[in-house]
């Protein structure tokens, strides 16, 4: 038999062996009790602990229901929500949050359905937008606080960067309406629930999830400090 027959052979035995046996899909981030233990230090306030905690049990109640409805990793399910990467992307959201908002956020009516934070942190989890490990503190205070000061039964719209994927209040009333992106000078934005136009920021959203809790995880790196001067970015956008 020739040495090509031979390698062809191997490969057809490769391909049937990988098929009996999948690669074992990426862990799809950290549970509850872990994400508590990394965002708890992080807050200040007993209460807002609480209201983190109450947070969790809530969302493991849905996590529940969610499975007796619909078989994990359902097509079905995840078209609605991936509620296994939620609290990854809390531990995110609030490792990324300048220490101010942070506070805000960790409050029952910011998490509660609907509050600003619950948002948030559902855009992450179903990697609809993205909050870049290196963006300023600054610039993510001046995004957050429409969110945060908006009364709870006002929807804020929104936009996300095609580029980076960060996501920012959108209205014409705003300064960096119509501007690129402050972080990445992106000037594609669209849509949560849009039609992301296949960025690739998502895939790196879903391995920052990923690695959230592990050693060198990406809520352990801290964001930067120094903000850009303002007259090199147009403000916020
Ligand atoms: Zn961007």
């Amino acid at each position: 038999m020739s040495l090509d027959r031979q390698i062809r052979r191997l490969e057809r035995r490769a391909a049937r062996l990988a098929a009996l046996h999948p690669p074992a899909p990426e862990p799809a981030g950290i549970g509850w009790a872990a994400a508590l233990a990394e965002v708890g230090p992080l807050l200040a306030s007993a209460a807002g602990r609480d209201a983190l905690a109450a947070y969790a049990d809530h969302d493991q109640q849905v996590r529940q229901f969610y499975a007796q409805l619909w078989p994990p990793g359902g097509a079905a399910r995840r078209q609605i929500e991936d509620p296994e990467l939620k609290p990854a992307a809390t531990v995110l959201f609030f490792a990324r949050l300048p220490p101010d908002l942070r506070a805000r956020a960790a409050d029952p009516a910011a998490l509660a359905c609907g509050g600003w934070a619950n948002k948030w942190i559902g855009r992450l989890a179903n990697l609809i937008s993205r909050i870049p490990p290196d963006v300023s503190p600054d610039l993510l205070r001046r995004l957050a606080a429409p969110f945060a000061d908006s009364p709870p039964d006002q929807d804020v719209w929104e936009e996300v960067c095609l580029g980076c994927g960060l996501r920012r209040p959108f209205w014409p009333d705003y300064p960096w309406h119509g501007a690129p992106c402050g972080h990445c000078g992106g000037t594609r934005m669209t849509l949560p629930y849009a039609d992301p136009g296949g960025g690739e920021w998502r895939e790196l959203a879903r391995r920052e999830l990923a690695a959230v809790g592990r050693a060198g995880g990406a809520a352990r790196a801290k964001p930067r400090r120094a903000a850009a001067p303002p007259e090199s970015k147009p403000p916020g956008g």
